[in-house]
């Protein structure tokens, strides 16, 4: 073989390495690989770099240490803070964690609830349809604690009236539920909600969920555990303590 073919082969690898190498998301210029933005939820945001360590950031205490830097989403703003992978000092370090997260959520949800919930989450770059599907999520969540009949201002002051919710719980869905009519019945004064509103809704709509659906849950499968964990120590002949 020719040194010209080698250096062919040799480029050709180099291209293929690069490739694969591009997969795992590196700290560059761009932050390449997100899914959406943690903060407006847009599918595959522009991440700039603003600001980079520039070498392994020292700690006091003993354990691996790191490469930083901080990127902006170029539809929102909003910054997200890279981590390298521990004791990378090359250029452009792997990058094995970020903050914030992208919402995700949660599997303890019922599944209308969650469908309009996820929509809400992804939609927030468009504040009125983030408004919108906040209110779908919340008058769903309703429905599956057995709310189901009459307008949603009606079932929402029947779920405080049954203690379901507090009274500010309540207030603060009817905000939800006012936010979302607005861009839903094309509001002659207000037909549109605001990026802090629908941010608000959205936040809401999580919060509510998590109280009525992910914490009931974690509480039940708790007195489960602890349940079967007693049995088995009065199995075992161990005194109840
Ligand atoms: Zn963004």
């Amino acid at each position: 073989m020719s040194s010209g073919t080698d250096d062919t082969m040799g480029v050709k690898l180099k291209e293929l390495f690069q490739a694969l190498s591009l997969m795992a998301p590196k700290m560059g210029r761009h932050l390449n690989g997100w899914s959406r933005c943690p903060h407006c939820s847009v599918a595959s945001p522009s991440l700039e770099l603003l600001w980079k360590s520039g070498g392994l950031v020292p700690r006091g205490t003993p354990g691996a240490i790191h490469q930083w830097a901080t990127y902006r989403c170029t539809t929102c703003g909003g910054v997200v803070v890279a981590k390298g992978k521990g004791g990378d000092q090359s250029e452009t370090p792997e990058v094995v964690d970020s903050f914030p997260k992208v919402r995700t959520v949660h599997e303890d949800i019922p599944d209308r609830a969650r469908t309009y919930l996820q929509q809400a989450v992804e939609t927030l770059h468009a504040p009125d349809a983030a408004a919108v599907m906040s209110g779908s999520a919340v008058d769903a969540m309703l429905k599956a604690i057995g709310f189901e009949k009459g307008s949603v201002y009606k079932r929402i002051d029947e779920a405080v009236a049954a203690q379901k919710l507090t009274a500010s719980m309540g207030e603060w869905a009817h905000q939800v539920r006012l936010g979302s009519n607005r861009p839903r019945h094309a509001d002659e004064d207000h037909p549109h909600v605001s990026q802090e509103e629908a941010t608000q809704s959205v936040e809401f709509a999580e919060a509510l969920a998590y109280f009525l659906f992910v914490l009931t849950k974690r509480i039940e499968r708790g007195t489960e555990a602890a349940k079967s964990a007693s049995s088995e120590k009065v199995e075992s002949g161990e005194p109840e303590g």
